[in-house]
C-alpha cells in the first residue's frame, strides 16, 4: 500500500455521515426474513401517485435525451398549482439537494446557521460543507418551537435561519403567529428556510406551509419535497419556493441537469393529483390514531404529530426496544442520532403494518417485565 498525502478540507472532519433507516432488503438479508416492515422513513405507505407512475413510463422512450435543465414543465406545473411564479421556484434532486444549493450560495467561511435542536440533519451538514457554524436553539421540554430564544441566537453572523415546521423527528410544527413575529423581527438581511416538507399532513388550522410569506415577498425560502405525500423518495424530486431574487442566486450555483427527466414527468403528474394526495392524508390520519391509541394502551408517552410519523419515548431501554424490534422485522428509527436516547421515531404505515408494529411492541414490553 503506497502512503498518500492527499489532504481534505479541515471543516469536513465536522461531518458525520448520514444515517439513513434500513433498508428493507438488508433487514431481510441479514435476519433471514421474508416480511419486513419498514416504518424508518417516512415513505408513504400507499406507494407512489399512480398518475406519476403513467408519466414515468411514458418518459422512459425518451431517455437517450438531456432533460430539461430548467424544469420547466414542473415549475409551471406546481407554480399553477400553488398559485406561484414559475420565477419563484427552483426544481431540485430532492429537498436535500436544495439544503445544499442554498448552503452553497448563501454561507461564507465562520458564518452562522440558527437551527431548531432536535431537527433534520442536513441543515447542519449544508453549513460543515461550507465551513458555517450552526447555532443550536433546544425545542421546549415538550418540543415546541421557542420564538423568543430563536430570535435571541441571531448574530451579525447569522446568514440563515431554519425552520422546520412540522418538525422531523418531533412532529411539533411553529403556529404562523409564531412564523409571522421571527419574519417581522429577524434582521432582513438574514434568510430564513421554512422546511415545510410534511406540510399535507398538518391539519392544524394555525399552520402555515410559509407558502404566504414567499407570495407577500419576504425573504424566505420554503422547501417541499416529493418523497413524502406524493411517495416518490426513490426518484428523487423536490423544489424550493422564494422571491424571484433569491431563486436568482441560488440557480448559480445550480449543476445543469440536477433534476432527472422521470423524476420531472413524475411530479409534474404528482402534482396535480389531488386523489391520491387526499387518501394519503387520511390513511395518515387514521394511522396516527391507531398509533396513539395504541401508545396509551401500553403506558407510553408520545408527542402529537403534525407529520407521517410519531416520536414515542420508551425511556432507557429504547435502543434494546429499537433493536428487537429490528429482529423481528420492524425497522423503526432509534432517536440517538437527535440526543433522543429514550426515544424512536415510528412512521405511520397502513393499518395492517401499524397494528404488526403495536402488536410486536407490546410483546417486547412485557417479556421485559417479565
Ligand atoms: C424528507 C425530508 C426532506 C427532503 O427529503 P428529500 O427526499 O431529499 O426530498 C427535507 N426536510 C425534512 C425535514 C425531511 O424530513
Amino acid at each position: 500500500m503506497q502512503h498518500l498525502d492527499i489532504v481534505p478540507r479541515q471543516t469536513l472532519k465536522n461531518i458525520k455521515p448520514y444515517s439513513p433507516g434500513k433498508p428493507i432488503w438488508e433487514v431481510e438479508r441479514e435476519l433471514g426474513l421474508t416480511r419486513v416492515i419498514k416504518l424508518a422513513s417516512n415513505e408513504n405507505p400507499l406507494g407512489p401517485s399512480p398518475k406519476a407512475v403513467e408519466a414515468i413510463k411514458n418518459s422512459i422512450p425518451e431517455l437517450h435525451r438531456y432533460p430539461d435543465a430548467g424544469a420547466k414543465l414542473a415549475s409551471a406545473a406546481i407554480a399553477s398549482q400553488l398559485d406561484l411564479k414559475p420565477g419563484q421556484l427552483i426544481v431540485t434532486n430532492g429537498g436535500d439537494e436544495l439544503i445544499s444549493l442554498v448552503s452553497e450560495a448563501f454561507l461564507e467561511a465562520d458564518d452562522e446557521i440558527v437551527i431548531p435542536a432536535p431537527s433534520f440533519s442536513e441543515y447542519e451538514f449544508g453549513a460543515y460543507l461550507m465551513g458555517a457554524r450552526t447555532v443550536p436553539v433546544p425545542l421546549t421540554a415538550d418540543f415546541r418551537y421557542d420564538v423568543d430564544a430563536m430570535l435571541a441566537a441571531v448574530t451579525p453572523r447569522t446568514k440563515l435561519m431554519y425552520i422546520c415546521s412540522p418538525n422531523n423527528p418531533t412532529g411539533t410544527y411553529l403556529p404562523e403567529a409564531g412564523l409571522r413575529r421571527i419574519l417581522d423581527t429577524i434582521p432582513k438581511h438574514i434568510l430564513v428556510v421554512i422546511d415545510s416538507a410534511y406540510s399535507y399532513f398538518a391539519s392544524a388550522d394555525d399552520y402555515s406551509s410559509g407558502l404566504e410569506f414567499v407570495r407577500a415577498g419576504y425573504p424566505v425560502i420554503v422547501l417541499q419535497t416529493f418523497s413524502k405525500i406524493f411517495g416518490l423518495a426513490g426518484i428523487r424530486i423536490g423544489f424550493g419556493a422564494a422571491p424571484e431574487s433569491v431563486i436568482r442566486t441560488i440557480l448559480k450555483v445550480k449543476e445543469p441537469f440536477n433534476v432527472n427527466a422521470l423524476a420531472q414527468a413524475a411530479a409534474s403528474a404528482a402534482i396535480t393529483d389531488d386523489e391520491h394526495v387526499q387518501a394519503s392524508v387520511q390513511v395518515n390520519e387514521k394511522g396516527r390514531e391507531q398509533l396513539y391509541k395504541g401508545f396509551r394502551e401500553l403506558g407510553l408517552a408520545y408527542t402529537e404529530s403534525m407529520g407521517n410519523f410519531v416520536l414515542v419515548e420508551l425511556g432507557p431501554d429504547a435502543q434494546s426496544i429499537y433493536e428487537q424490534l429490528l429482529a423481528r422485522g420492524i425497522i423503526v428509527r432509534y432517536g440517538g442520532t437527535w440526543g433522543l436516547g429514550g426515544h424512536v421515531r415510528i412512521s405511520v404505515g397502513l393499518p395492517e403494518e401499524n397494528d404488526t408494529l403495536l402488536v410486536n411492541l407490546r410483546a417486547i414490553l412485557q417479556e421485559q417485565k417479565d
